[in-house]
């Protein structure tokens, strides 16, 4: 058996820092990372055999838990019949019928092959439907890796304090403003000197990637006032809370109408698919109806829309609200066992999502979630994977609950945490 470790070294000389996607080297928390083998349920196996209880669930998509058995045959029956046409096919139609039936905003929508070729389609078909170049952003806000969003970007790029990267030129991110999350002033300040060349404003409704962060009551009616306004859209990157926060996205949970919508994650039910769509008037705009060009050989892949269907079609007939309910009362009771340690905790949750932040300022934006000590955060972190809980290695992410988690998950992890020693 190669273990974790073996693995790690060789994937090093091969890739750079040993992994496809930053976070995953586990290097803010000082460990390296876990190779995993197999995944069933809310359960992980590593390559060196251990068993651990997920919580990342591949960073939001596994909401119906690893392995389902429907969206597993899904994909099985799928594949014998061919993997990839560049052709249509019928389940194309079928899941964009179910995305569209699912998400109040959505007339329209297209598939693409990740979060971040949806978000950065949505802008440029923005920009290409209002002739406009600018496009406000969020201090912590992630909407995936397109140069005009990696400025003052949340998820892995917070963790490692890069002031957005190199290799994107000054000349794209000048049409990039920025404002705090839950700051409806900031937002007007920002309209008030750029509003006639701002093409949108993209927000995660609820954000994920400064950790959790609520909207505050008004804040996404606000945005959506202050965007109608200046004619400019309202893009809601729902990429991690669609079909999480609520079946509909946290558009249905928030009674808030936004012109384009960015999916991900869930809608491939694990295999690699984003989406965006929105008003019929707007996304005709994009190529062949319209002018916006953007294509991809992949995309609309019958295996991703096989596994995205059949995962959406068993989430529609989930309890929702029961698996808010516990994932509440679980991450209560962590936050008052790791409280009863003297450390302090500020908890942020809704529906299957929470974080926990070791500060006692309450965290309603970037710079509130900084004031999360990070030391406290790895001996956490450090300790719980010790004992078999599998956490996001930073505190800029959100614990992922599933519909596969057991009470007798939630109890193993409390008692791991109480068994939590801090210094
Ligand atoms: C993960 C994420 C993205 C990027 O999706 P990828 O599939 O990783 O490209 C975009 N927006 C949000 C809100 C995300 O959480």
């Amino acid at each position: 058996m190669t273990s974790s470790h073996d693995l790690f070294r060789r994937a090093e000389t091969l890739i750079p820092g040993g992994v496809n996607s930053p976070v995953r080297a586990c290097k803010s928390v000082h460990a390296e990372p876990l190779f995993i083998a197999s995944a069933n349920g809310s359960a992980l196996t590593t390559e060196d055999g251990q068993q651990y209880i997920d919580y990342v669930m591949s960073w939001g998509p596994m909401l119906l838990g690893h392995n389902h058995p429907v969206v597993a045959q899904a994909i099985a029956d799928t594949a014998a019949k061919g993997t990839s046409f560049g052709a249509p096919c019928r389940l194309e139609v079928e899941l964009a019928q179910a995305v569209i039936d699912a998400v109040p905003g959505i007339e329209m929508v297209r598939m693409v092959s990740s979060g971040t070729e949806a978000t950065m389609s949505a802008l440029r078909l923005a920009r290409g439907y209002t002739g406009r170049n600018g496009v406000l952003k969020f201090h912590g806000g992630y909407h995936g890796h397109a140069d005009a969003f990696l400025a003052s970007a949340g998820s892995g790029v917070a963790t490692q304090s890069i002031p957005g990267t190199p290799g994107v030129p000054q000349d794209v991110v000048k049409h990039t403003h920025l404002a705090h999350y839950n700051d409806l002033n900031g937002v007007r300040a920002v309209f008030d000197a750029h509003g006639a060349d701002i093409a949108a404003v993209i927000v995660e409704p609820v954000a994920g990637n400064m950790g959790l962060v609520l909207p505050q009551p008004g804040f996404l009616q606000g945005l959506r006032e202050i965007t109608r306004a200046h004619g400019a859209l309202l893009i809601f990157d729902e990429v991690i809370t669609g079909f999480r926060v609520a079946f509909g996205g946290a558009q249905a949970a928030f009674g808030i109408d936004p012109d384009l919508t960015c999916l991900g994650k869930i809608i491939g039910g694990g295999l690699p698919v984003g989406a965006y769509g929105g008003k019929k008037e707007i996304m005709e705009y994009i190529a062949p109806k319209g002018t916006v060009y953007q294509a991809g050989t992949l995309s609309g892949n019958p295996l991703a829309m096989a596994a995205g269907l059949a995962t959406v079609q068993t989430l529609a007939t989930q309890k929702y609200d029961v698996l808010a309910q516990r994932t509440a009362e679980f991450s209560k009771e962590l936050e008052n066992i790791l409280r009863a340690k003297g450390v302090p905790v500020w908890r942020n949750h809704i529906a299957s999502l929470f974080t926990i932040f070791f500060t006692e300022t309450a965290v309603t934006d970037f710079p509130t979630a900084q004031t999360s000590d990070a030391d406290l955060f790895i001996q956490f972190y450090t300790q719980m994977r010790e004992r078999g809980i599998y956490l996001a290695p930073s505190g800029y992410e959100c614990a992922f609950t599933s519909f596969a988690h057991t009470d007798a998950d939630f109890e193993r992890t409390l008692e791991a945490a109480r068994a939590v020693r801090f210094s």
